[in-house]
């Protein structure tokens, strides 16, 4: 299939954010859109293993929801296993007062995406790859439309152009200038814990008999290791009889830089080092990784960019105020915002963003004037729509970043002797496990936490 001359919507990326929006705008009937995303084949990594309520009830609207389902495990909780014992820090089931889906869904995100791309596929919609596009400009016969320009040369005129693109986007109408932590702190390498992770799907031999339906945490003070079995036969590599594993651990600064894709043997010596046989203390033989299915390292950083919505700038006048407005750029996913995988919060977010995003889309092609001579105040309000649903988005998006921030703090406090006022020994990390261990005794607590990482609150 070749690439039309223009479109209503152009969606770069069809990453798990792209697709959901090319699903969405699809449901509202608007059918002049166009995906386009460089990979040959979509969903070839892993990534993301949780959907979390919220975002099955987004993806529900779309119908979306039971095809994901099936692929899918049901998770009831998050265990948290210690020297000291086991304690549920989560439980999922009482969100069933708030939704018709009260557990996580455990799938890996390649998993994810090839059912989404299964659905696009039978719903007809134009997904074109590789097409890997390079800039974006306003359009020469009418500013209020914008041409996107492609890696071979060709172009595409679009109303509007909306970037899923993930965290290294080329759509963004602003220099990464406006691309920072929303707190002001640097992205550079700290002597933080948790600044570097290390994530990997493995088979393993001699793994701890817990329940598959919970989410595995192995914590001790000076470390947090998730041990989770993922459904069905995620890899076609891996024998089907053998269950895969999710691991994924902090890398301490003292333990070097991990490569990029940590291999068995580098693994092995993290189960060795951090594995829930040591820091448990376990009677059981040596933890084995027998076999890789696919693994990255992970430095954690946040940044959000300072708006989801703009128009493109058609060049300054000399006093450096922008000259006329060009056509609407809208970021969603991780070319909007990206922070730690700590709880499982990114994918969602951008699949709520675009699932959200269809309606304002819809409103804004339904009143935008072709007509180049529109007004700034015909320009505000038919932009309308889409600047609430940027604002909106944006404060979801920092409360997301705020609330992965906090799990990172409370993960990563110092286990060590510290002062209170000077006279009162204590240790933070062991102060922290004593109360959660203690707190999450009650089911109102452990739903308290299952209601904010569900995303139900901030949907
Ligand atoms: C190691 C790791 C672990 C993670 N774990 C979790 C987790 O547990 N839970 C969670 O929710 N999230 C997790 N995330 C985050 C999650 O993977 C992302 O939030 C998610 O992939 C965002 O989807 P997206 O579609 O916005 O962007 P992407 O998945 O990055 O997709 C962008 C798409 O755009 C295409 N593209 C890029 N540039 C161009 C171009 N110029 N032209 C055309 N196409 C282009 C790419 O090929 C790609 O298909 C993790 C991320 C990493 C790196």
């Amino acid at each position: 299939m070749s690439l039309p001359q223009s479109v209503d919507v152009l969606i770069v990326g069809a990453g798990p954010t792209g697709l959901c929006l090319a699903l969405a705008l699809h449901k509202h009937n608007c059918n002049t859109v166009l995906a386009v995303d460089c990979a040959e084949q979509g969903g070839n990594t892993s990534r993301a293993i949780a959907i979390h309520a919220a975002t099955l009830e987004a993806l529900d609207s779309i119908g979306c929801a039971q095809d994901i389902m099936q692929e899918a495990r049901k998770i009831s909780g998050q265990n948290m296993h210690s020297k000291r014992g086991t304690v549920e820090t989560a439980t999922f089931g009482p969100l069933a007062r708030y939704s018709k889906f009260p557990f996580v869904a455990s799938i890996p995100q390649h998993v994810t995406e090839r059912v989404l791309g299964e659905v696009v596929q039978d719903r007809g919609i134009r997904v074109l790859r590789p097409y890997r596009v390079t800039c974006v400009r306003p359009s020469a016969e009418n500013p209020n439309l914008t041409d996107v320009i492609f890696e071979d040369g060709q172009s595409v005129q679009a109303r509007v152009v909306v970037g899923a693109d993930g965290s290294h986007s080329t759509v963004s109408p602003r220099e990464r200038s406006d691309w920072a932590d929303p707190d002001g702190e640097p992205n550079d390498e700290q002597e933080n814990m948790a600044m570097q992770l290390v994530i990997a799907d493995v088979t393993l031999e001699n793994a701890p008999d817990w329940p598959l339906g919970k989410m595995n945490l192995a914590v001790s003070t000076d470390n947090i290791f998730l041990l989770a079995a993922l459904p069905g036969q995620p890899y076609s590599q891996i024998p089907a009889d053998q269950l895969v594993y999710r691991v994924a651990t902090n890398v301490p600064p003292s333990f070097g830089v991990p490569p990029h894709a940590p291999d068995t043997d580098y693994l092995q010596k993290v189960f060795d080092a951090w594995g829930p046989k040591v820091t448990l203390g376990l009677d059981s033989p040596r933890i084995i990784v027998k076999q890789t299915a696919w693994s990255s390292r992970y430095r954690t950083r946040s940044s959000i960019a300072d708006t989801f919505f703009a128009r493109l700038p058609t060049g300054t006048n000399p006093d450096g105020t922008p000259l006329r407005q060009g056509g609407p750029i809208v970021l969603v996913g991780d070319a909007a915002h990206i922070h730690p995988p700590i709880g499982g919060q990114g994918m969602n977010l951008g699949i709520r963003d675009a699932i959200k995003l269809a309606p304002a889309l819809i409103e804004f092609l339904r009143t935008a004037p072709a007509n180049p001579t529109a007004t700034h105040a015909q320009q505000d309000l038919v932009d309308a729509p889409l600047q609430q649903w940027a604002e909106e988005r944006h404060g979801r998006a920092l409360s997301v970043i705020r609330f992965v921030k906090g799990m990172e703090e409370l993960m990563t406090l110092p286990s060590g002797r510290r002062w209170f006022l000077g006279i009162a020994p204590y240790n933070p990390a062991w102060v922290r496990d004593v109360f959660m261990g203690f707190m999450c005794r009650f089911t109102w607590w452990r739903a308290r936490t299952a209601w904010r990482v569900s995303g139900l609150g901030n949907p």
